[in-house]
């Protein structure tokens, strides 16, 4: 037997083996098999100590503890947290009462979640959405009044949404592990947390920006990027530059020759890879500031990569048809009352040229 290797544990995630050292996590050993085989994680951020076991979107079932105890766990388990054993068998997409549990939390984390998504700057990049376009039902049974807050000015660079924030406090580890002064964070319980700095206080320090990436969903975005373009119509570009303060390695998100955003990079689970400096994010918006690498490979989940909308910016609403039309070829079953198509006034949604007529 070599020496100094670590023994390796065989866990079974969906019928499918893979072998990972002690102490990897459930949710890490399904990455590693890869594709839907991997639950979905809206608070877990694999970059970030810490993260995980907030939200329960990654909820599986452990049909067998380990090769010396078989036995099942009695209850769904939270697979970002929890670490395998030698011989655990798990079920994630093949066990109907995981798939179950998962639409229930879908609504849970709509119940107070505004209808924003055609203003919104998350849309078409937004884990929320694709966690419920994936996972959730096409109905809400809440009836009550959602949430609302008083509106908090976190300073000149990223605009605070609250209704939208899921408390994931990825944000929140960010500020503390990335940069060295953290001002912000979850205040208040249960129904009246919310993300917010203790007194009225800008959130300004050199890599503050980077809490814009983690953020799953619109609660955070760019203020210099805010309403500028939907992000299905942008062309993302990898780019560098000699940067003192961070690596300086970039996503560039043009619209046409101009430079609209720019983001740090991300891995193919929406993770940022490095994290940049607020000089890179929001002040070098000039191509001559960079050097260009070439277009950027988009992580999965993204309706460019998928290409599900196109559009012409001379003719937006040829682009909504277009997404009306290719949402009932995914999935026939769900009903289209909930694209946001539908909140057009009904005298402009008649307007709208057919999905099927050939593309102008
Ligand atoms: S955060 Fe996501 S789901 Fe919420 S309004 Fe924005 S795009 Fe829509
Ligand atoms: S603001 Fe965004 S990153 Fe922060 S806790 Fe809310 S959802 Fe998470």
């Amino acid at each position: 037997m070599e020496e100094n290797k670590p023994q390796l544990y065989t866990v079974t995630i969906d019928g499918i083996e893979v072998e990972v050292e002690p102490g990897t996590t459930i949710l890490q050993a399904a990455r590693k098999i890869g594709g839907d085989v991997a639950p979905p994680a809206m608070c877990y951020y694999q970059p970030l100590k810490g993260s995980g076991g907030k939200c329960r979107a990654c909820l599986v079932k452990v049909a067998a503890g380990s090769a010396k105890d078989p036995r099942p766990m009695p209850k769904l388990v939270a697979s970002c947290i929890t670490p395998v054993q030698d011989g655990m068998v798990v079920e994630n997409k093949s066990n109907q009462q995981v798939l179950d549990t998962r639409k229930g939390i879908v609504e849970f984390l709509l119940l107070n979640h505004p209808l924003d998504c055609p203003v919104c700057d998350q849309a078409g990049e937004c884990d929320l959405q694709n966690f419920a376009f994936n996972h959730g039902l096409a109905t809400t049974r809440y009836e009550e009044d959602r949430r609302t807050f008083e509106k908090h000015d976190i300073g000149p660079y990223i605009q605070l949404h609250m209704t939208r924030c899921i408390l994931c406090y990825r944000c929140v580890y960010t500020a503390d592990q990335i940069t060295n002064k953290r001002v912000h964070g979850v205040l208040g319980r249960g129904d009246a947390a919310e993300i917010s700095t203790y007194i009225e206080k800008a959130v300004d320090n050199d890599f503050s920006g980077n809490v814009i990436d983690v953020c799953p969903v619109g609660a955070l975005t760019d203020k210099t990027y805010r309403f500028k373009n939907r992000v299905w119509f942008t062309k993302p570009v990898d780019a560098h530059r000699d940067c003192p303060t961070c690596s300086g390695k970039v996503t560039l998100w043009y619209r046409g020759e101009e430079v609209i955003r720019v983001t740090a990079r991300k891995n193919e689970w929406n993770e940022v890879t490095e994290f940049i400096c607020n000089t890179c994010r929001f002040e070098k918006k000039q191509t001559s500031d960079w050097v260009i690498e070439g277009p950027t490979k988009i992580a999965r989940g993204s309706v460019i990569s998928a290409n599900k909308y196109r559009g012409d910016l001379k003719k937006p609403d040829f682009g909504l048809k277009l997404a009306a039309s290719q949402y009932k070829q995914v999935d026939d079953k769900r009903d289209t009352s909930q694209l946001a198509i539908r909140q057009l006034p009904a005298e402009r949604f008649a307007k709208l040229p057919s999905a099927n007529e050939p593309e102008p």
